[in-house]
C-alpha cells in the first residue's frame, strides 16, 4: 500500500459501506482523514473512534452544507466523493421529490464538492468520484434516476480533469458493480439476478473498491485522469 503519511483526505459519505472502507484504508496508510455523514451518527462515531478520522455531519442534499464542510477541511490533497443514494422503480410512479433529492446528492454534491476542494488543493492533488457501472450500462428496468446520476458524474470527471489538468490534479470516476453494503446486500433479493449477468459471480467487497481508490490517489496514477474505472466483476460484458 502507498504511503499517505501527511496527506489530507476528505471522504464525502464515510460512515458506512464503501465510504467507511475508504476511510479505513487512508487512515491505515497514515493520512489525516475527515469524512462526512448524514443519518448514521452512531456508525460515524464508531469509524472515527476506530480510525482517528474526524466525522462531520453534512447533508449532501444541501449544497451550502457540502461546500462549507469541504471548505472547513482546509487544503485537501485528496477528495473522495462517495455519498450516494439509490432508488429503483417505475419512473411513472416514483416520487418526483425523491428523484430530485437523489440528483442533489448524487450529482450536484459531487460537482460542488469537487470544485470547492479544488480551490485550495495543491498541485498533483486527486479528486475521485464513486459512480457506478450503471453510468455506462442499464441491465435492468427501474434504474433511470440512479443511472442518469451516475452518467452525469462521468461528465463532471471528464470536464474537471480538463479544468484542473494544468495543476497536475487528476479527476477520475470509479464505477463499481454490485458491492456488498447496506445499499445492495450480497444476500438481497436481486443478488442472484445480478450475479447471473457477471463474469465473476459475486458481490465485490467494499475494501476491493477502496483499494482501487487508493491506487488512483497514489503517485503511480499521476497520468490517469478523466477516466472511468469500472470494477464490476464483468457485469453485462
Ligand atoms: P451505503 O448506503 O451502504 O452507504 C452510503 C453512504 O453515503 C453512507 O455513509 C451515508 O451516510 C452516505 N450518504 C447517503 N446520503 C447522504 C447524504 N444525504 N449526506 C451525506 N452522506 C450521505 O452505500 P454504498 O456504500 O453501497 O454506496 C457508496 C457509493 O457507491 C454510492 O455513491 C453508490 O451509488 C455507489 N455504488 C454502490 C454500489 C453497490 O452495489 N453497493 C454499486 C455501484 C455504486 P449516512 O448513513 O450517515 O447518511
Amino acid at each position: 500500500m502507498s504511503d499517505f503519511k501527511g496527506k489530507s483526505v476528505m471522504v464525502l459519505g464515510g460512515s458506512r459501506g464503501i465510504g467507511a472502507a475508504i476511510v479505513r484504508h487512508f487512515a491505515a496508510a497514515g493520512a489525516k482523514v475527515r469524512f462526512s455523514y448524514m443519518g448514521s451518527a452512531e456508525a460515524a462515531a464508531a469509524i472515527a473512534t476506530e480510525t482517528g478520522a474526524e466525522a462531520v455531519q453534512a447533508d449532501s442534499a444541501d449544497r451550502d452544507a457540502v461546500i462549507a464542510a469541504v471548505a472547513a477541511a482546509g487544503p485537501l490533497d485528496i477528495m473522495v466523493i462517495n455519498a450516494g443514494v439509490a432508488m429503483m422503480g417505475d419512473p411513472a410512479t416514483l416520487d418526483p421529490d425523491a428523484v430530485d433529492r437523489l440528483i442533489d446528492i448524487n450529482v450536484r454534491a459531487p460537482y460542488h464538492a469537487a470544485v470547492e476542494a479544488s480551490r485550495k488543493m495543491p498541485d498533483n492533488g486527486r479528486i475521485i468520484i464513486i459512480g457506478s457501472v450503471n453510468g455506462d450500462r442499464v441491465p435492468w428496468p427501474g434504474t433511470t434516476a440512479y443511472s442518469l446520476s451516475k452518467s452525469a458524474v462521468q461528465g463532471i470527471g471528464r470536464g474537471l480533469a480538463r479544468d484542473f489538468g494544468a495543476r497536475g490534479i487528476t479527476v477520475n470516476v470509479v464505477q463499481p458493480g454490485p458491492v456488498d453494503t447496506d445499499m445492495n446486500p450480497a444476500t438481497g433479493p436481486m443478488a442472484r439476478h445480478m450475479h447471473s449477468a457477471m463474469a465473476i459471480k459475486r458481490h465485490a467487497r467494499a475494501d476491493e473498491i477502496a483499494a482501487l481508490v487508493m491506487f488512483l490517489a497514489s503517485p503511480a496514477a499521476a497520468m490517469i485522469t478523466g477516466t472511468t474505472q469500472t470494477i464490476d466483476g464483468g457485469i453485462g460484458i
